[in-house]
This record gives C-alpha cells, sequence and structure tokens, in this order.
C-alpha cells in the first residue's frame, strides 16, 4: 500500500481531542501518514516514520477537508436581480424559490450537471471535500428524480426536497392544491427519488410547509429507507426544531429563531443544529447567536446553504469568517463545525477529522495558524485541497 507522510505542519488539526489540544485537538510542528488514502499516524515532525513519498508542510496549517452537509446545486438560473432588490429594501420570502423552478425545469440535463459541476469545483477549491446536495427545484416527479440522478454521479450525499415549497400549479388551488401536493411527494415523487437519495427532507416554515405536513412527509420518507433532515426555524419561530429532535433528523438546519425550548431539546438529542450564515448574509437577516447552543452542549455544524436565492456561495471560509464576526463562534468554534460539525450533520465517522483510520481529506493553508480562516476574512489561504483517492495513486 502507497504510503505518504507529510511533514513539518505548523499546525495540524485532528479533531482528535485524544491526540492534541483543545477543541480542535492540534498538535504542532506535527506530521501525517497517509497509508491507502486513510490517516495510518500522527505525531510529532521529528519522529515521522519514513514512507514512500514525502510532502513539506513547510510550516503551513493543514486541517481535515471542510464538510459542506448543506447545499442546493441542481438548478438552472441565477436570481441577481431579486439580490439587487432585497439590498436596495425588499424582504426576503419563500416564493422566489418557484422563479428556479421554471429555471430548472427548462433546463437541459446537460445544464443542470454542468451547473452543478462548476459549483462543486468551486467548493473544492474553498477547501470542501465532502458536499450534500438537494433536488427541490423540479416538484414534478420526472425533474425531482432527474435531479437526483445527476446529483449522485457526483456525491453520496443526495437529499430529495420534493417538499422545498409548493410549486405554482398546486398553490393555486389554494389548501385542496396544496394537500394535493403534499400527497404526491410522499407517494409517486418519493418512489421516483429513492433510488437516488440517501436523505429526505422538507422546508418547515412560513410560506412552506407546516410542522404536521413536514411530519407526514419525513415519516413517509423513512419508511422508504431514506435518513431525515429538515429546514427549520429560518424565518420565524415553529415546530420544525421540535419535529427533528421527534423524528431523530441528522439534522436542523437554519435554527435562526429558537426558543429557549429548542435549544433543550436540540441538546438533549443527537440532532445537529446547522447554521448557515450565508442565508442570513445575502437575506440581511438577524443571525442566530451560536453562544447559546454551545453552551447548552449542543453539536453545531456550519454549511454554505449554497443555493441562488438566498445564499449564493461556495465559500466555506466566507461561511467561518461571518460565523465568528456575527454568530458569535469563536474561530475554534467556527473551524470544528465546518469539519467535524458537518460531518456529524452527515452521521459520518470517516470524515470531519485526522484521527487514525480517518479518509484524509485535507487542506493544507497557506496561513500557519487555522485562526487565519476567520482573521483574514476574503483572502483565498486554500493553498491546496486533496481528498483520500489523491493520495492512493
Ligand atoms: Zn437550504
Amino acid at each position: 500500500m502507497r504510503s505518504v507522510a507529510i511533514t513539518n505542519i505548523g499546525r495540524l488539526v485532528t479533531n482528535d481531542q485524544s491526540l492534541g489540544a483543545g477543541l480542535l485537538g492540534e498538535l504542532r510542528d506535527a506530521a501525517l501518514v497517509i497509508e491507502g488514502g486513510r490517516v495510518a499516524w500522527v505525531g510529532s515532525s521529528k519522529d515521522a516514520p519514513s514512507a514512500d513519498h514525502g510532502i513539506d508542510a513547510a510550516g503551513r496549517s493543514v486541517l481535515p477537508g471542510f464538510v459542506d452537509s448543506h447545499a442546493h446545486l441542481m438548478f438552472a438560473g441565477d436570481r441577481a436581480d431579486e439580490f439587487a432588490a432585497r439590498m436596495a429594501g425588499e424582504s426576503y420570502s419563500a416564493g422566489g424559490i418557484r422563479s428556479t423552478v421554471a429555471a430548472t425545469r427548462a433546463a437541459t440535463d446537460a445544464e443542470l450537471e454542468s451547473r452543478l459541476a462548476s459549483l462543486a469545483a468551486e467548493m473544492r477549491s474553498s477547501g470542501i471535500t465532502t458536499f450534500e446536495t438537494k433536488s427541490g427545484y423540479g416538484l414534478t416527479v420526472e425533474d425531482e428524480a432527474r435531479a437526483l440522478e445527476i446529483a449522485a454521479r457526483h456525491t453520496s450525499e443526495t437529499t430529495f426536497l420534493g417538499a422545498h415549497v409548493v410549486p405554482r400549479e398546486y398553490a393555486e388551488n389554494g389548501a385542496a392544491g396544496v394537500d394535493a401536493y403534499v400527497t404526491l411527494v410522499k407517494n409517486e415523487m418519493l418512489a421516483a427519488a429513492t433510488p437516488h437519495a440517501k436523505w429526505i427532507d422538507v422546508f418547515c416554515d412560513r410560506g412552506a410547509f407546516d410542522a404536521d405536513q413536514a411530519r407526514e412527509i419525513l415519516l413517509a420518507g423513512k419508511a422508504a429507507g431514506l435518513a431525515p433532515r429538515i429546514h427549520a426555524n429560518q424565518l420565524q419561530h415553529g415546530q420544525g426544531v421540535q419535529l427533528a429532535v421527534e423524528l431523530d433528523c441528522a439534522s436542523a438546519d437554519h435554527c435562526t429563531h429558537l426558543t429557549e425550548a429548542d435549544v433543550e431539546a436540540l441538546a438533549g438529542s443527537k440532532t445537529v443544529a446547522t447554521l448557515l450564515p450565508g442565508a442570513e448574509f445575502s437575506t440581511r437577516a438577524e443571525y442566530p447567536d451560536a453562544r447559546r447552543l454551545w453552551a447548552a452542549g449542543v453539536k453545531v455544524a456550519i454549511a454554505t446553504d449554497c443555493n441562488p436565492g438566498s445564499s449564493y456561495t461556495t465559500s466555506m471560509p466566507f461561511c467561518i469568517a461571518v460565523a465568528v464576526r456575527d454568530m458569535h463562534f469563536t474561530p475554534e468554534q467556527a473551524i470544528w463545525s465546518a469539519t467535524a460539525g458537518g460531518a456529524a450533520a452527515l452521521r459520518r465517522t470517516d470524515i470531519g477529522h485526522l484521527g487514525l483510520g480517518a479518509r484524509a481529506d485535507l487542506i493544507q493553508l497557506a496561513a500557519e495558524s487555522p485562526i487565519h480562516l476567520a482573521y483574514r476574512p476574503g483572502v483565498n489561504l486554500i493553498r491546496s485541497t486533496h481528498l483520500a483517492e489523491d493520495f492512493t495513486n
């Protein structure tokens, strides 16, 4: 098995507290040996065993690749004009999603795949080594299934989000139309999506789906073998976070408006609170306070929420910087949340850390300290991004 030693690492983030100091399990003047794409040895650079191939990190920082547990990459068109209008004072509503639905339905498979591939390449250059992506801009049986089929060629973390918003042709018929759409999502659409999806998600919020509808859809998904996650409490207080805990969702995403009861419910569960700094930034909304969540012992992730309406960024370093500045994460907490937190939100133990046996998905920073990710906002500090497979051939 081919082995690679990365030596002379100024600061190595392992996220394994048995290996190093603090929340990030940090080691200084460290080395990492990779065998068969997995971490086989971690320690002091001077003690590093020999390997087939050597990489000198020259004092730079190395950290686990970012895990983006929440993105919407299957769409066509963009909404730059809507963003400009919002920055001129208009408010954000879930209904804007429908304009992307029209563009996505009109796009060819090749157009959708080429957009996905270019966004995935941007993510990779921002240090993201695993990304999740959702459907949710097709909202017909055929369009949701094709989005997931295309997405599954690029990531194993695919999520069926037929319940993103009620499409116009159903919404026009009022409550009866909404009921008919929920029935479609739980039956034919779910059946067509399931072969290409790992997760099921519902946008449970004002202007989208209520908690009873979300529960019905998520339970149908669970019965079909998909694991649940949820968009909850972005636009207002609601029952989404409680529902996430009730159904053992891997993650409750957004969590912008939380009561004390919501925080307690999350703290007593395995459900991760995934915060999406790009969404509050791009909708000029009030940020949630991550200190509350950390103080209560909630597991917190940070993700990009990359989508054309409310967070059109693929940059995890940008999200880290905003999380630190405006959500009151410490730099260490933000880095943990963008790596180990994202992995927990996908219920993965092989990524998000560089402990023994982990996939060698990692980033070399053009900086000696990982704190620079927040300290130098807007500067491209990702010197290189590696996937485990890069070390096996
Ligand atoms: Zn989202």
